[in-house]
């Protein structure tokens, strides 16, 4: 339990609203999302969270409710990390992460072929289809730090 109603982050009255659309950190990321959407979301005034969600699924295409809800879970898994771990994210990596699992999420719609040889879950090696290579790694880099 937080012990008073503060915003750990910035200090301001905090909320649902605020951590979500409101925070410095928050509204820095929502900066890098579509303007129309934006102000949208800036032009509903819900005091309850549920409602205001309500709102917006009724309110948006299905294809603008996706990148909503995908960055609102990102908020806020980079928030409980940034209070809870001390481990911050720029907006710019929350705003990566957003585009690359919506990038995911499409390329799992259409079946493309790579994402269903990932998402198949195998315990053994299985050979990829005709015309394709596979490279089997045990590590990973990250752009941004090089
Ligand atoms: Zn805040």
């Amino acid at each position: 339990m937080a012990p008073n109603a503060s915003c750990v982050l910035c200090g301001a009255a905090d909320s649902w609203r605020h951590a979500l659309l409101e925070c410095n950190l928050t509204k820095c990321v929502w900066a890098l999302e579509n303007e129309n959407i934006i102000e949208f979301l800036g032009q509903l005034h819900c005091s309850d969270a549920r409602a205001w969600l309500a709102e917006v699924m009724s309110s948006l295409k299905q294809e603008e409710i996706t990148p909503v809800v995908v960055r609102l879970w990102a908020i806020w898994f980079a928030r409980r990390k940034a209070i809870h771990e001390n481990q911050f994210q720029s907006p710019f990596s929350i705003h990566a992460f957003v585009e690359r699992f919506i990038g995911e999420l499409e390329k799992i719609n259409q079946g493309s072929p790579e994402v269903r040889l990932v998402a198949a879950a195998v315990s053994r090696w299985v050979r990829p289809p005709s015309g394709l290579a596979k490279i089997n790694v045990d590590a990973a880099m990250s752009e941004n730090s090089g």
